[in-house]
């Protein structure tokens, strides 16, 4: 059952039962969207409808910040743990492996999605690559029927939210052979080893946004938005 936060949806199901899941809509030739969720996107989803829809109208609404785990124990809800988008990425690879459903990578700069292909295919040497493009392409048919054509089942794209969200929505049904899509933000640079994780330590205490804040003082804007995110959780019915 599906948990609502601000009237956004949050998933229950962890990485392994994502991938239970999408097995069988694989298997049923449902095609399948996983969309990161944290306090930022659920406070712009109260600004902007149309945000609030892309969410909810994913298949798979990943918790991904300890803000929503904060939500859900404020709210008795069963949401337990963090289903990052990084960390679903990487568990999406293995199972594309495992599987041999073919994987395409767009967005980031090409520096980036080159190198993050290259780290990849280190350590996942069965991992079929269909194909890959950088994120600052601008003729997006010639880009849909590119990846139409390389016969990708699997879809990350990163160009960041919303943006990315959108991508996926305005291009879903002209991709109809691919089976999976996930917005995956700024993980080609971590998987590029461009952007450093937080310290196992930190990512334990659930305190990978303060290591983020001491790396980029400037994501204080955004990170406001994780307490202003809970004030009005608590308020909420
Ligand atoms: N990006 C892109 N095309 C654009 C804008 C952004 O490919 O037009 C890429 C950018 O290079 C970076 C990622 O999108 O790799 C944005 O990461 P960010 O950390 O901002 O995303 P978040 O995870 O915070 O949504």
């Amino acid at each position: 059952m599906k948990e609502s936060y601000l009237g956004v949806d949050v998933s229950p199901l962890s990485y392994t039962g994502i991938i239970e899941d999408l097995r069988k809509r694989i298997a049923g030739g449902q095609q399948s969207t996983i969309i990161a969720v944290n306090p930022e996107k659920v406070m712009a989803a109260q600004r902007d409808p149309q945000v609030k829809e892309l969410i909810n109208a994913s298949t798979y609404q990943i918790a991904d910040g300890v803000g929503i785990l904060l939500a859900a124990k404020l709210k008795g809800g069963n949401i337990t743990s963090r289903v990052t988008g990084v960390d679903m990425m990487a568990t999406l690879l293995k199972f594309a492996e495992e599987d041999g459903h073919p994987v395409y990578f767009y967005g980031a700069k090409e520096e980036v999605v080159t190198k993050a292909i290259a780290n990849i295919q280190a350590t996942h040497p069965n991992i079929r690559v269909a194909g890959y493009t950088n994120g600052y392409e601008t003729d997006e048919a010639a880009l849909v029927s590119r990846i139409h054509q390389s016969g990708a089942k699997i879809l990350f794209v990163a160009l960041g939210s919303p943006k990315q969200e959108l991508w996926i929505r305005r291009n879903l049904q002209k991709l109809p052979n691919v089976q999976v899509f996930q917005g995956v933000g700024g993980s080609f640079d971590v998987f590029s080893g461009t952007v450093k994780r937080a310290p196992a330590a930190f990512r334990k205490l659930g305190l990978e946004w303060l290591y983020r804040l001491g790396s980029s003082p400037s994501r204080i804007k955004r990170q406001m938005n994780l307490p202003v995110f809970l004030m009005k959780v608590m308020r909420s019915r």
